[in-house]
């Protein structure tokens, strides 16, 4: 990264999804053991966030690691993210004290404001620029609370905001990357930066996604079977070597230890310039996270559409 660190190229996605009751949180020690077996199995990053839920088990499942001498804690990256509702500068430090102490850990190796939106307690819309939130963000760095700081979900104009107007570079950038949006315009911003681009979802409609309608490629794609089949792979490394060969680090997520072992060997193979354009080529900027809800916030970061949906997080009477 910018600062002189270094990030392992893959991270292992810790966000359960969304049902009727809301954020899906862990049960009976399942994300302990899958984190801890996923360090056997050599993955250093983990992706979670205060919203997640996930923390808790997280960071039992690394310190169970570390108790039993495996790793060092200076071994495993591990990234959180601040919620949008803890926006206010000194609400930063708070926030993130709040995530350490679920993870049971002294320090985050990166941390990142989760949205430009800053909302209030009962999540109403909340007027808080993100340059404050950013400042908070410097002082949890100086504080040693994060080793570097970031952001996830800002877009272009944004990003440009924080790297004029902020004393500290942003380390990070996390947005949604998969075939059917590829980003590159916003890709190439931050890499010319030198901001190190995350990639969340990175299987896109490879894998069911609720019920929506799913576009190409899915799972057997012609075009992907063809370039996985001339490598000795599966489409969904084809896709996660795809994200790597563009330096961007892809965070896949699963609950399986057998896809743990399969999305992290990635590393044995490369795609060429052509495959890459091919798989490139898929590109609709289809996004799966479009909170709409938030489009009427003066910071949403995405394109607005005609029929917003419903806000998930505003309790209903
Ligand atoms: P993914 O693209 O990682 O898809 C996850 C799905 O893929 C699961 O259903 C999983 O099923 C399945 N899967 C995993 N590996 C394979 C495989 N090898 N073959 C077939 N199916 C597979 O998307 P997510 O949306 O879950 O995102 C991943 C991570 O990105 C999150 O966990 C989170 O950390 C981050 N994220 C960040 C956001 C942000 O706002 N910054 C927003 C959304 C995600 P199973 O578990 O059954 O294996």
């Amino acid at each position: 990264m910018n600062n002189g660190i270094k990030m392992p190229a893959v991270a292992f996605g810790t966000y359960l999804g969304f049902d009727q009751n809301g954020v899906v949180t862990p049960k009976n020690h399942e994300l302990r053991d899958v984190v801890s077996k996923a360090i056997d199995i050599g993955w250093r990053h983990f992706d979670t966030a205060a919203i997640y839920g996930t923390e808790q088990e997280l960071g039992e499942g690394v310190r169970m690691k570390i108790d039993d001498g495996n790793v060092k804690r200076e071994d495993i990256f591990i990234t959180t993210k601040l919620w949008n509702t803890k926006h206010k500068r000194d609400q930063v430090a708070q926030a993130l004290r709040e995530s350490l102490k679920n993870l049971g850990l002294n320090y985050v190796d990166l941390y990142l404001i989760h949205w430009p939106i800053g909302l209030n307690e009962d999540n109403s819309h909340s007027a808080v620029d993100y340059m404050e939130t950013w400042r908070g963000m410097e002082d949890v760095q100086k504080l040693g609370l994060a080793k570097s700081i970031g952001v996830s979900n800002f877009n272009k104009g944004q990003l440009e905001r924080v790297l004029k107007e902020g004393s500290v570079k942003p380390a990070a950038l996390q947005i949604e990357v998969h075939p059917q949006i590829t980003q590159s315009e916003l890709v190439d911003f931050a890499q010319s930066n030198d901001i190190v681009v995350m990639g969340y979802s990175p299987f896109g409609s490879l894998v069911n996604r609720y019920d929506m309608p799913l576009p190409p490629p899915r799972i057997d794609d012609p075009v992907l079977v063809e370039i996985a089949e001339k490598y000795g792979k599966t489409t969904p490394q084809v896709v996660l070597r795809w994200a790597v060969d563009r330096n961007i680090v892809p965070i896949p997520k699963t609950m399986k230890v057998h896809r743990l072992e399969e999305n992290i060997n990635i590393f044995d193979f490369k795609l060429q310039k052509d495959e890459i354009d091919k798989i490139n080529a898929f590109d609709k900027g289809l996004r799966y996270t479009l909170p709409s809800f938030w489009q009427s916030h003066p910071f949403y970061p995405f394109e607005k559409i005609d029929k917003p949906i419903d806000d998930p997080f505003l309790k209903k009477e």
